[in-house]
């Protein structure tokens, strides 16, 4: 650590050091030291994997997420707001007995990480409906999957996913898939393992492409018939089997508005749990200049597809609401989706683009 800080410029502040420089020389402790705190966190979630065991005082100072028949229990926020209700381990240790147990990575994931220390890990347990929860649990509520993902902060809806997203894996797939065998979990939930033949399942998820289609100044977005009335999103579908990004995006484009794209650019990705866990990659696409006209809709697929500018764009996220009378009739999915953000970085920032 010290060579370490002293090459960053970490040593002991001078006097004459300005006040600019300590401000700096703080940020950057508090860097190392966070840095230093996430590589022990990320070793200790390993090696309770690897070892399978999780020991007495870890288990002691770990916090607990719960779902109540798959909804998880979210809390009142003083001042506003929802949060995780954490539990601790004498909280519930009798609710325990019995239940599948997964292991919360994410938060470790997060930067400035002040929540908790190294050698505290995160779980989440699923409470079957037939289980009558204690006085304490009343206090807050079970929410839909859905709503939470709306209502709750990033670093709390990152857990949620991820604790939601096992917690099924492991509802349905306790046979074997080589030999229907009954199959059997790890203690912190990250693999099964088949009685008969020994295989080893890992947690799967599938990936997704979402694209937003850009020609221009203009950009491309299409109505599925089950979104909610008046909502427009981005394209998106499943990558196949023996598909790279680039080709599972061109094909999607393709089959659902007959467009031929040319260049293809990833932005960034998003967990999303229904109906079962994928990873959501979110790219931009060019299509061809001068083809925009010739979209040709997929209707089993698509309801509708517009092409909008910037400035309409722009108008329908500053109007912030879904469809009501005297508002836009169109809307797009919340900040807590992927498509939001692909759309708003587009909007306000000339250069998101596949061209650029
Ligand atoms: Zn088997």
């Amino acid at each position: 650590m010290i060579p370490l800080m002293k090459s960053l410029g970490l040593g002991l502040c001078h006097r004459r050091q300005s006040v600019f420089k300590v401000r700096i020389n703080k940020q950057m402790c508090t860097l190392v030291q966070y840095q230093s705190s996430y590589i022990q966190k990320i070793r200790l979630i390993q090696s309770l994997k690897d070892n399978n065991n999780v020991p007495n005082e870890i288990l002691q100072k770990a916090r607990f997420a719960l779902f109540f028949n798959f909804k998880p229990l979210v809390a009142e926020k003083q001042g506003g707001g929802y949060c995780i209700p954490w539990k601790r381990f004498n909280d519930i240790s009798k609710l325990l007995r019995g239940l599948q147990l997964v292991l919360l990575t994410t938060d470790s994931c997060t930067a400035n990480n002040t929540v908790n220390t190294p050698d505290e890990v995160s779980f989440a347990i699923n409470i079957p409906s037939d289980k009558t929860l204690e006085n304490e649990e009343l206090t807050v509520f079970a929410t839909e999957m859905r709503k939470a993902m709306f209502i709750m902060s990033q670093r709390d809806t990152d857990a949620l996913v991820q604790g939601y997203g096992l917690l099924k894996w492991h509802s349905v797939n306790s046979c074997c898939p080589n030999c229907g065998t009954k199959t059997n979990s790890d203690v912190v939930g990250s693999k099964r393992k088949c009685e008969a033949c020994t295989q080893v399942n890992y947690p799967k998820m599938a990936p997704i492409v979402i694209t937003l289609v850009t020609d221009e100044d203009r950009c491309l977005v299409i109505r599925q018939p089950t979104f909610p009335r008046g909502m427009f999103s981005a394209l998106a579908g499943f990558c196949e089997i023996g598909e790279t990004l680039e080709m599972s995006t061109r094909r999607e484009v393709a089959e659902e508005v007959g467009l031929i794209v040319q260049h293809i650019q990833y932005h960034q990705s998003q967990h999303w749990p229904f109906p079962n866990s994928g990873l959501m990659l979110g790219c931009y696409a060019t299509i061809k200049p001068d083809t925009a006209h010739k979209i040709s809709l997929d209707e089993n697929e698509l309801e509708d597809a517009k092409w909008l500018s910037r400035d309409e764009v722009k108008y329908i996220l500053q109007s912030n609401t879904r469809s009501e009378p005297g508002k836009p009739s169109i809307w797009f999915p919340p900040s807590s989706a992927i498509a939001h953000h692909l759309i708003k970085n587009w909007a306000f920032d000339s250069k998101a683009d596949a061209s650029s």
